[in-house]
């Protein structure tokens, strides 16, 4: 592979230019390692990056204490006990082996995660169905994307989070966000919000907490949790009857707004006032300045996918974006804000059950001939659709599950729902293989530790929300012992005898998942490392190596096959869970400033830890009257599937009928209920029914 120049081993003074180890925001930054002169490792923000333009949040600006934590993993572990590279791997290869022949192929399941490369997605999702030949893999942006990603494949035949460059908008005349606290997850996308607000745009948010984010609204609509839905029928129901609808529009570039019309025509304000909590005169406001607007943007968040009813809920965000005539038109959209760092890149290229590299479905005949034969395999050798995230680890170690799981870049014990039920089935496992750069949780529960270099040690591209691709480079070497995640895959590959098929070089593996991709709806076939070397990144579908890439693929027609999009009616119903006498309180979840995900990370930084050293629960002052709780007391929260406990923080910023927890600590997601979406099987971690008490 050619190593574009600036990733020299000797970086310049000014640092290598690569980007931040955590969320789909894919801030840039500059890594100035001097430890060969005795210094330490340094991080400045990128100004030509623009996602962030300078902007970094604490954990960013904290992300170079993770390659020198003290607990960074340097050697194998085999049921605890340090072992050389070659005792580790040999151990897995043997056992997997021994586990596929007892039971099948599909008795080894695989699971990735959307922190991971392009690279390290895509050779998973080879790995699992070329070396091992098993259908069972997944992974854990599954819980993350996937009912904005169902929903906008339906509606547009395409899914790429943002279908617009990120500085869109600050051309807005109004955005709506729906469920997305951005102010503490990703600090730097306020400025987009910052600059709409300030030429004079206006930020309608809906949440049911007075988050950050909320506190920046000209509108907070504070919904009750688990009824966006109704809420997004509300509206559209208002943008009709107030003839906002752009039938114009609606006509040249959609199907489907008729039955739409019908399906929203019971949902008159007073009864969504009802379901939702949302006060009347609020919708109309909303609709008012929505209507009003010359560009206006809708996007959703975590808070309105993570539902058993997600992609419903994401449909009916779209169908007002499309009865207001938005999506298609520059400056205008609906989007959904990605979460993880590669949490696009890693839908795109191969570790989904259901999916093959370039957005392809793997039941697709046309699909499985391609990309076998890039894999040099026969089509009919390739395993078809495997179990959803939750599904396969509720299978885990059951008669007819997968009795041996390889785990990258995931902590499940920590970010599962129904969490305590996907720890009995890992410990009911014969082989747990993880791959981390710390002892996780999970990694904690395993037979074999491998340890991995993370972000900055290694060369690989990732997506941010924005569909654009990124060079990561490495900046810095990893602890003497540590292995990237290509070469643990060649390594295991080696030895069960298809080493040759998986090369540990990311240029290498970049380029054949080029031409893997090649054809499919994510097109990255035009894109090299040389390319994004030379600029700040490509947005994909990009079919040549002369093609400038497509920042706003919408423009001219929609990716469905007659070029408009879809109205789906769709329908409101109850959480998969109310609140009864026994369990009368919702318990929402959500993110903290200081921590990223399961926290493995940021949690074992010290200034991060300091600022958040532990789990809270979050209850409105009314409420912790009643239950006669005071700030700092602990508390006790009960679901019908475990208990967690954390300090009480009385806040009027919650609604009255609902208690919030960060989800960063174990624990937290051992209250969360697993009732899956129909469609994209995304859990329902936004909304739960619990009980919760003093701890006397
Ligand atoms: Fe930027 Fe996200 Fe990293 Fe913060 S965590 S610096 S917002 S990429």
């Amino acid at each position: 592979m050619q190593i574009p120049p600036s990733s020299a081993r000797s970086p310049a003074p000014a640092g290598v230019a690569t980007h931040c180890p955590y969320c789909a925001l894919q801030c840039g930054m500059r890594v100035t390692d001097a430890r060969p002169a005795g210094g330490g490792i340094r991080v400045t923000a990128r100004e030509d990056v623009p996602a962030n333009q300078g902007g970094l949040c604490q954990k960013g600006w904290t992300a170079a204490e993770l390659l020198v934590s003290p607990e960074r993993l340097t050697t194998p572990l085999l049921h605890g006990r340090p072992v050389d590279w070659d005792e580790a791997l040999g151990f897995v290869a043997e056992r997997l082996v021994a586990v596929q022949a007892e039971h099948g192929p599909d008795a080894v399941a695989v699971f990735g995660g959307g922190g991971l490369t392009n690279e390290k997605a895509y050779q998973l999702g080879k790995f699992a169905r070329v070396a091992l030949r098993t259908g069972q893999i997944d992974y854990n942006g599954r819980f993350c994307m996937s009912s904005a990603a169902a929903a906008a494949n339906r509606a547009f035949g395409m899914d790429r989070g943002l279908p617009f460059p990120i500085t869109d908008i600050a051309r807005a005349d109004a955005v709506l966000l729906a469920g997305g606290n951005v102010a503490e997850t990703m600090p730097p996308f306020v400025r987009h919000l910052t600059r709409m607000r300030d030429g004079g745009g206006r930020l309608i948010v809906i949440d049911p907490r007075t988050t950050p984010t909320a506190r920046l609204a000209d509108l907070h609509l504070r919904v009750t949790p688990g009824t966006d839905l109704a809420l997004a029928l509300g509206l559209l129901h208002l943008v009709i009857a107030r003839d906002s609808a752009d039938l114009g529009y609606l006509a040249e570039r959609t199907v489907g707004f008729d039955e739409v019309r019908t399906s929203v025509s019971a949902w008159w304000p007073e009864r969504v006032e009802r379901v939702t909590g949302v006060p009347v005169a609020l919708m109309r406001e909303a609709v008012r300045i929505l209507g009003a607007a010359g560009r206006a943007m809708i996007l959703t968040g975590r808070g309105a996918e993570q539902h058993a009813k997600g992609t419903e809920t994401v449909t009916a965000f779209i169908n007002l974006a499309l009865a207001l005539g938005l999506p298609g038109r520059e400056g205008s959209g609906y989007g959904c804000v990605t979460g993880q760092g590669n949490g696009q890149g890693g839908r795109e290229h191969g570790q989904k059950a259901d999916q093959l590299p370039g957005y392809r479905r793997i039941d697709d005949p046309a699909a499985r001939a391609h990309v076998a034969a890039v894999w040099g395999v026969d089509p009919g050798d390739l395993p078809g659709p495997g179990r959803s995230a939750f599904e396969l680890f509720d299978a885990l170690g059951t008669p007819a599950g997968p009795r041996a799981l390889l785990l990258f870049g995931s902590n499940p014990v920590v970010s599962a729902p129904d969490a305590g039920r996907v720890a009995r089935r890992l410990a009911g496992l014969d082989l747990l293989v993880v791959s981390d750069i710390v002892l996780s949780e999970t990694a904690a529960m395993a037979d074999v530790v491998l340890p991995s270099t993370q972000w900055a040690e290694e060369h690989g591209t990732i997506t941010n929300l924005e569909g654009r691709v990124l060079l990561r480079r490495r900046a810095a070497d990893p602890p003497p012992g540590v292995w990237t995640d290509l070469e643990i895959m060649r390594g295991l590959a080696d030895r069960l005898g298809r080493g040759d098929a998986f090369p540990a070089d990311p240029g290498e593996v970049f380029d054949e998942l080029r031409r893997a991709s090649r054809g499919g709806i994510a097109d990255y076939s035009g894109i090299t490392h040389a390319r994004l070397a030379a600029g700040t990144g490509l947005f994909w579908p990009c079919p040549a190596e002369d093609h400038p890439g497509t920042p706003r693929p919408f423009i001219d027609r929609f990716a469905t096959p007659d070029g408009r999009a879809r109205l789906v009616p769709v329908e409101h119903r109850p959480p998969a869970e109310d609140v009864d006498a026994e369990f009368p309180l919702y318990l929402t979840t959500g993110r903290v400033l200081a921590h990223y995900q399961s926290g493995a990370q940021t949690r074992r930084i010290p200034a991060l830890n300091e600022a958040e050293p532990e789990v809270f629960v979050e209850l409105h002052p009314d409420l912790a009257r009643r239950l006669n709780v005071a700030p700092g007391d602990r508390v006790r929260v009960r679901s019908r599937r475990g208990t967690a406990e954390g300090e009480a923080r009385v806040s009027a910023a919650i609604r009255p009928d609902t208690v919030f927890m960060p989800f960063h600590w174990e624990g937290v997601n051992r209250l969360t209920n697993a009732a899956l979406d129909p469609i994209s099987r995304m859990p329902e971690f936004k909304v739960c029914a619990v009980g919760v008490e003093r701890v006397i």
